[in-house]
């Protein structure tokens, strides 16, 4: 039998989660649900949320939670995700982690773990650099990591504090972060 399993990915721009995963998603059978492609791809299709959102995306702030919360809400309610999900880039402030709670609860799911990839500043400026996606140029992306520390990072303490964090070390070979964060996930 296939065992439903719903991930939270944390850590900083740059951090690899994208990549992670999306290795993850395909090994289990389960979509990875990213806030960013959805807003990428809403921006490259110029619809309404992707013209609300290019502006904060463009300056590497974040786009307020009622362009996000909905969007969570219909997409966890998709067929494709009732066996299991990957969320990378959601909850990506505290009020969207309470928020994800409460949801949750109300679509009798449960999220197994939240996994944390730590990974050193220089590293991530660094990879962010050599990525060139549009808004991986130096202001912003200095802009991006302090809206991390000071949004972001206390979301690693919410799920510390329910007891469902683990960190892995990020700053390795990828297939290296991938083995780690299956034996996290197993653990
Ligand atoms: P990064 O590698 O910088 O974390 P993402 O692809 O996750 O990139 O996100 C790109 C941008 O999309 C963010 O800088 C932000 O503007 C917006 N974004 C993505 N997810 C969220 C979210 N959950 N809440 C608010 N803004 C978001």
């Amino acid at each position: 039998m296939v065992q439903s399993i719903r991930l939270i990915f944390l850590g900083p721009p740059g951090a690899g989660k994208g990549t992670q995963a999306q290795i993850l998603a395909e090994s289990h059978g389960i979509p990875h649900i990213s806030t960013g492609e959805i807003l990428r791809a809403a921006i490259a299709n110029e619809t309404e949320l992707g013209q609300q959102a290019q502006g904060f995306v463009d300056r590497g702030e974040l786009v307020p939670d009622s362009l996000i919360l909905d969007l969570i809400r219909e997409r966890l309610q998709q067929p494709d995700a009732q066996q299991g999900w990957i969320l990378d880039g959601f909850p990506r402030n505290v009020s969207q982690a309470a928020f994800l709670n409460t949801l949750l609860a109300e679509l009798s799911q449960q999220c197994n773990v939240a996994l944390n990839l730590e990974v050193p500043d220089s590293t991530l400026i660094e990879r962010l650099l050599s990525r060139g996606r549009k808004d991986d140029n130096q202001e912003t992306i200095r802009r991006r990591l302090e809206v991390y520390r000071e949004q972001t990072a206390p979301v690693i303490d919410f799920y510390q504090k329910q007891g469902s964090l683990q960190s892995v070390n990020g700053d390795r070979l990828p297939e290296e972060v991938t083995a780690a964060l299956k034996d996290a996930i197993a653990s």
